[in-house]
């Protein structure tokens, strides 16, 4: 419906007409999810709608010619605040809410933050096909998660079952589902001359086929024409011969290709995007031009988006670290967060390897975490300290976890004969 103008050749109606046929004769054939998967799911759904920003002004759209994936950028608590209640902007002022109509978590849960028939502020500054200010005409949903890093088989089951019952809802087919880093566009910045795609990288991972979807823009009608300048990173994604994914554990990370603009977007310079250099210091976006210079970032620098209030936390150099609101376990051990030798302490005493934990939206806030380690070896009369760690048992590194559940390091501990039997030792892991 958005290719515009021209006729259909009568081979390809008697195509679809032979489809139709088709899927009378096996409607369960008719899409990939049967009627009762829909049923289940949107039964599932979570209404979140008493949350919303008693600020945000509901207006009715008129049309409804999209539907745009987004990824959040944060974790789930921090995502769903966000959408519902609004979001800080630049000039200090707050947002009121209603950021998308649908937030769908890790696990494939879904949340309703809007009533799909309103207008979602969602796409921000947006153009697609001439049309701009998308959020007007299209439903927004975000998928909880980073541009670089992977979405979850439970979430593209999720948005494909949500994208197909809207599709059905509104009458849309697959072309009419975009990210929303195909659709914002920004203005001129020290990158560009002209206005140009580029100012969102969200959803830049988002792999249709996972989603169930079929073909989609071979092109962007805008870069086309001449409105836009493109995004060479996303071009290749979007419109390039064969689609390619940057591996998630580098795509976060400064290299000669993989620049400041290319991961952040329009939050290059913003506050909330912290820089975490290879020597350990840590600088906001707002930072670095006056204390860097944005060509003197170094390469494997780690950029971390969303992070607004948590650079104190995140400087704190210690090996014990801490998960609180917007900063999850991606936050602080980035690749590794999933690998046995990242240990978990939950605030119920619970210890776990990253590669046992399945479900990290749930992950309670206060999770303590250690990145880079074997254990645990627990402490006895016949295996003492020494034992374990070797004449690394002072060490600042290793660990100790007290039957308390307070969390010590060697070097803290004064007299290691009066350590509590339940104790256990963790010692940095050899990579
Ligand atoms: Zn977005």
């Amino acid at each position: 419906m958005n290719s515009g103008g021209k006729g259909i050749p009568p081979r390809i109606v008697t195509i679809v007409s032979f489809c139709i046929g088709f899927l009378l004769l096996f409607p369960s054939l008719s899409t990939a999810n049967t009627r009762a998967e829909r049923q289940r799911y949107q039964h599932s759904i979570v209404d979140y709608r008493s949350r919303l920003n008693p600020r945000f002004q509901k207006v009715k759209r008129q049309k409804t010619k999209y539907i745009i994936v987004h990824t959040t950028e944060l974790g789930l608590r921090t995502s769903l605040r966000v959408v519902s209640k609004g979001k800080r902007l630049r000039n200090g002022r707050r947002t009121n809410g209603g950021h998308t109509h649908y937030v769908i978590a890790r696990n494939g849960r879904t949340y309703r933050i809007l009533d799909k028939k309103y207008v979602a502020d969602h796409a921000g500054r947006s153009m697609w096909n001439a049309e701009r200010n998308i959020s007007n005409i299209s439903i927004g949903i975000e998928l909880v998660g980073y541009h670089y890093a992977p979405i979850t088989p439970k979430q593209y089951r999720a948005v494909g079952i949500l994208i197909d019952i809207l599709q059905g809802v509104y009458g849309l087919n697959d072309r009419a589902v975009l990210t929303h880093s195909q659709v914002a566009y920004g203005l001129p910045n020290r990158w560009f001359r002209k206005n140009h795609r580029g100012r969102k990288r969200c959803a830049k991972n988002f792999i249709r086929a996972n989603a169930g979807l079929g073909p989609t823009w071979h092109y962007d009608p805008d870069v086309r024409s001449g409105r836009l300048t493109a995004d060479a990173q996303l071009s290749a994604v979007f419109y390039g011969r064969r689609q390619i994914y940057t591996p998630p554990d580098e795509a976060n990370v400064i290299s000669k290709r993989n620049t400041a603009w290319a991961i952040a977007g329009e939050d290059y310079n913003s506050v909330a995007t912290v820089y975490k250099f290879p020597n350990g210091r840590l600088y906001t976006g707002d930072q670095i031009a006056e204390k860097v210079g944005w060509s003197r970032i170094p390469p494997k620098t780690v950029v971390l988006l969303g992070q607004e209030n948590n650079v104190e936390l995140l400087k704190v150099d210690s090996a014990v670290k801490i998960i609180t609101g917007g900063i999850t376990a991606w936050s602080h051990a980035g690749k590794a967060y999933n690998r046995k030798t990242t240990i978990y302490f939950l605030p119920s005493g619970r210890i776990m390897p990253g590669s046992k934990i399945r479900d990290w939206d749930d992950l309670p806030a206060k999770t303590r975490m250690i990145i880079g380690y074997k254990g645990p070896y627990g402490l006895s009369k016949d295996q003492t300290a020494f034992r374990i760690a070797g004449f690394r048992y002072k060490d600042p590194k290793t660990i100790y976890y007290l039957p308390s559940k307070k969390l010590v390091s060697g070097n803290q501990i004064k007299d290691f004969s009066r350590l509590p039997t339940g104790t256990f030792v963790f010692i940095p892991a050899k990579i």
